[in-house]
């Protein structure tokens, strides 16, 4: 044993969706993740 195995963050991402729980280092990300997965104009493209 000496390596650590799985996925180191550096940074946690602080910004999560709420929606779908991605998350992202920057509101930014965020944002655009937002708006563009989950627009809220585009509500009704739910199958
Ligand atoms: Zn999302």
């Amino acid at each position: 044993m000496g390596r650590v195995i799985g996925l180191v963050f550096d940074e946690e991402p602080k910004y999560v969706c709420p929606i779908c729980g991605k998350a992202y280092k920057t509101a930014e990300g965020l944002e655009k993740h937002t708006a563009k997965e989950h627009s809220e104009e585009n509500r009704n493209a739910e199958e």
